[in-house]
């Protein structure tokens, strides 16, 4: 990474460049959000998703890895009242047991799931299974899972939208989108469509985000945030410089206050696998983000520039074999991140073969010199050397 972009990156992060206008308060922002707290227990705050009329915790449930089904219904008994999985989560498994987690409170709950299929039937086909697999008779959120260009909104996608909300099977429709939200994000403004929008959004994001989301949020549309956590990445090994910083409470927590101080962002889904990560999250509910926070994602920007992917989209279509780069540095951020290797294995072997095979030592050069200083050859190798 060069100097100027990490600085400009970092500056961003800690909230010293972001335009004015990015974290201005949105003209239609609602009133002051209610403000609850269980006995004895964290404080709750909740945001209005666009014009859902929604009001989940700010601080909501990805279950995307979780595989301790008693993390998810303590999340739910203590007052977190969002919850996301999809169709294609843990090889279909997830929604059955978020659906078995969250049974007794499902009418006082926000579930959402999503399908990645690209035609009308394939997507209607995954609802009816979210819907029996899940075990309700409806989602209050369907998103169209991982977007990235406007041609993924297909008429036939956004219809199949419209004919589950007029069978009751959805309340609301959605897209997710792990990257190209410059292209994506003024489609989805113009289809007048949608009603939410659940996208990437951290620290180490370009400071273009913050413009786009207001955007987004001005419209009306719902934003839901994730990959809140940058990648994860908490096991952090012993020998690591940084050790010392994040053994200690914080850097996850920092994370997802950050996120939060953009009252722009009406809720997220950070993934939660244990109660220790369930406890520190609510902390941000009611903590503001302060300069020790900014102490911490400076050093955590220097872990995790040669690691972790944006997404940013600079890269697409730059590798001579074809790789998808981004998606390979995403599938080994799930296995050394979030420690998800059978998940990241997965998506891998989804791949092609005449791309499972490639291998990146057989390169004289690599073509791809990433502007946000993720070492390319480095983790591209790795996902063939762990998933192949
Ligand atoms: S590897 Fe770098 S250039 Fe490619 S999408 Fe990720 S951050 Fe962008
Ligand atoms: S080294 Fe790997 S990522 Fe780089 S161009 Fe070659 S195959 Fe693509």
């Amino acid at each position: 990474m060069n100097s100027s972009s990490s600085r400009r990156n970092f500056l961003a992060a800690a909230g010293l460049a972001i335009p004015a206008a990015g974290l201005a308060k949105p003209a239609a922002e609602k009133p002051a959000a209610p403000k609850s707290e269980v006995k004895d227990g964290p404080k709750f705050t909740y945001r209005t998703l666009g014009k859902t009329g929604l009001k989940p915790t700010a601080v909501g449930f990805g279950c995307m890895i979780t595989s301790d089904q008693s993390v998810i219904e303590r999340a739910a008994d203590i007052g977190i009242t969002y919850f996301d999985t999809a169709r294609g989560y843990q090889g279909g498994n997830n929604e059955r047991m978020v659906g078995a987690a969250l049974k007794s409170k499902r009418n006082s709950l926000t579930l959402s799931s999503k399908s990645a299929s690209p035609t009308k039937e394939q997507a209607l086909a995954d609802l009816d299974k979210s819907l029996q697999e899940i075990g309700t008779d409806h989602l209050d959120i369907w998103y169209l899972h991982a977007k990235s260009k406007p041609e993924h909104l297909t008429d036939g996608l956004l219809e199949a939208q419209n004919i589950a909300k007029s069978q009751g099977k959805i309340r609301f429709a959605g897209v997710s989108t792990h990257a190209g939200q410059p292209e994506l994000l003024p489609a989805v403004i113009a289809k007048k469509h949608f009603d939410v929008v659940l996208t990437s959004y951290n620290f180490t994001m370009d400071p273009g985000m913050d413009p786009l989301i207001q955007q987004v949020r001005q419209a009306g549309i719902g934003i839901v945030a994730m990959k809140v956590m940058a990648g994860g990445f908490r096991r952090i090994k012993e020998n690591d410089p940084n050790f010392g910083v994040f053994k200690r409470d914080g850097a996850m927590l920092s994370m997802l206050k950050w996120v939060l101080r953009n009252k722009n962002v009406d809720t997220t889904i950070p993934s939660i696998t244990d109660l220790d990560q369930l406890d520190q999250n609510l902390k941000a509910m009611s903590e503001p983000f302060a300069s020790g926070d900014e102490k911490l994602l400076k050093a955590r920007l220097e872990m995790l520039t040669p690691l972790y992917c944006r997404m940013c989209g600079a890269c697409e279509g730059k590798c001579s074999k074809g790789l998808p780069v981004a998606d390979l540095i995403r599938y080994v951020s799930y296995a050394d991140g979030y420690g998800e290797f059978a998940m990241a294995r997965e998506q891998f072997l989804e791949m092609p073969e005449n791309l499972r095979t490639v291998r990146c030592g057989d390169c004289d050069d690599c073509s791809i010199q990433c502007p946000n200083g993720v070492r390319v050859f480095d983790r591209v190798s790795r996902a063939q050397e762990l998933f192949a």
